[in-house]
């Protein structure tokens, strides 16, 4: 397909093939059909990536936080200008609803913009001394080299948050964006080095994710490493990192419980609540996936919630009409297939959906399931796609323990009108995030991550850049 762009590495300010020329197929999700090739590096390759990196950061931290920080905004301004045929690229190599790639693209320029002001606000501190003429200076550094791993859920998003944070700190990237969607996240990178940031600042690799990993994070060059990606990969990451001393941000999976109590607006609650689940095919991190419901109001929920699942339209996300797209990997349809019969196998109802649907394309139903026991095994691993799991609770102290029982803390939703209920569940759920009443998450200016298995680190917010910085301290008399 013509306008589906084939994609080689960028290294040293070149976009190059890999050495010996080996190359990965790309495939269109909704057809399965082989639309083109990504390069897939050596460790030569790699090898250049880093003494390019190195090269980069020497010249960028020189480069003043206030300077870059335009350079960042003309890149954004860019990326709006180039939004829709990114996001085509986008839908073709992912399969998400073409609007939705759109959302992201645009999500992705205000995530540009905002740490593009971040830039000049990496303050540090003076520290009061005991002694006149002495200042006691903390000063904040860039980290250096950072290595960024991202995957194909929101092959835009993933990539923009890590390269703003490194890029208005100062730091140099070597990043790796998934084979599978190697496109669209190469438009992001070459609006930063249209915008003006010089070729060695940024080198793009593709590959064998644990070949790549495996030499990137133990390498001296490497002095940070940040993951987003599934819980077991990241623990294995952040303890390759920690055997080495590398600053380490994860941002891994999630199992959301999403609460919604009797005296709610129910059907307001199943409307933005189905909306949550289904975009992207419920392929998100912070994906509503256990839907603890109030005795009371449960029936009403369910019914309500299954009446928007089944209004949905799947299909090619290039389709005007379409509201979800295909799995973007056809190993999530096992995995999806598995959860269903194991929940009919343990007695939970299927109320919709539970099936792939056709034989081409990777496309599969939108699927509620209900009266969900916590033996379920998609009630304790996380489905990553487009199934929603029911199950009522009687008290406060009921669903609190239930949204704590597993390992993971990424974020959670709670329907209530009792601001006593609210302030109970914000302080007793152990999760990174929580929304309540309305989708409140992932905007640039806001925290996102997780606590327990969800990993560590933010994203957003204001505190995000510091896991770019170094802290040096100073102290210094005048002579
Ligand atoms: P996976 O763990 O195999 O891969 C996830 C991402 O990590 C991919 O982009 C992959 O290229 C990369 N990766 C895998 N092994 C790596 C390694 N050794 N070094 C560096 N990068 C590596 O999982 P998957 O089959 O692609 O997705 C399944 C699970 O991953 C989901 O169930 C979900 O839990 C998790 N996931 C989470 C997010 C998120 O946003 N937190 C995104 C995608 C996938």
């Amino acid at each position: 397909m013509s306008e589906y762009p084939n994609t080689q590495l960028f290294i040293a300010g070149q976009w190059r093939d890999a050495e010996g020329g080996r190359r990965i197929d790309v495939l269109n999700p909704a057809s399965e059909e082989v639309i083109g090739t990504v390069a897939h590096a050596t460790r030569a390759d790699l090898d250049a990536a880093l003494a390019s990196a190195e090269r980069g950061f020497a010249q960028w931290r020189k480069v003043s936080p206030f300077e870059r920080g335009k350079v960042m905004r003309r890149a954004a301004d860019l990326m709006r200008s180039r939004a829709d045929a990114i996001a085509r690229i986008m839908t073709l190599e992912q399969g998400k609803p073409v609007a939705e790639a759109k959302m992201e693209v645009m999500a992705g320029c205000d995530i540009i913009d905002w740490f593009a002001e971040e830039a000049r606000r990496t303050y540090g501190q003076v520290i009061p001394a005991r002694a006149e003429g002495v200042y006691q200076l903390a000063i904040k550094e860039p980290v250096g080299v950072v290595a960024a791993f991202t995957p194909w859920n929101f092959p835009i998003n993933q990539v923009v948050r890590k390269v703003s944070m490194a890029l208005a700190a100062g730091c140099a990237t070597i990043v790796k964006p998934p084979e599978e969607t190697p496109a669209s996240p190469v438009e992001l990178l070459k609006c930063f080095l249209d915008a003006g940031v010089p070729g060695d600042v940024i080198n793009i690799v593709f590959g064998t994710p644990s070949e790549i990993s495996g030499y990137l994070v133990p390498h001296p060059i490497v002095k940070k490493v940040t993951f987003t990606g599934s819980t077991v990969i990241g623990k294995h990451l952040a303890a390759l990192a920690g055997q080495h001393m590398k600053r380490v941000t994860m941002e891994l999976g999630g199992h959301a419980p999403a609460m919604i109590f009797d005296d709610a607006d129910v059907d307001g609650a199943a409307k933005i609540l189905a909306m949550a689940k289904f975009r992207n095919a419920g392929q998100v991190c912070v994906s509503p996936t256990r839907f603890l419901v109030q005795e009371k109001v449960y029936d009403r929920f369910v019914a309500s919630f299954v009446s928007h699942a089944k209004a949905l339209k799947v299909g090619d996300g290039l389709a005007a009409d379409t509201n979800m797209g295909p799995m973007a990997n056809e190993r999530r349809i096992p995995v999806l297939e598995a959860m269903v019969a194991d929940a009919r196998g343990k007695g939970a109802e299927v109320v919709t959906g539970g099936n792939r649907i056709g034989n081409k394309g990777y496309f599969y139903e939108p699927t509620v399931v209900a009266g969900a026991s916590t033996e379920l095994l998609g009630m304790n691993e996380e489905p990553f796609g487009p199934i929603a799991f029911m199950r009522p609770f009687k008290d406060l102290e009921e669903v609190v323990t239930e949204a704590n029982r597993l390992p993971y803390g990424l974020a959670s939703y709670a329907f209530t009108t009792s601001g006593k209920t609210a302030a109970r569940l914000a302080a007793g759920v152990e999760v990174g995030m929580m929304t309540i009443n309305h989708l409140g998450l992932a905007l640039p200016e806001v925290p996102f991550g997780g606590v327990k298995d969800s990993g560590y680190g933010t994203e957003g917010g204001s505190e995000a850049i510091d896991a770019y910085l170094n802290t040096k301290f100073v102290s210094q008399t005048g002579v």
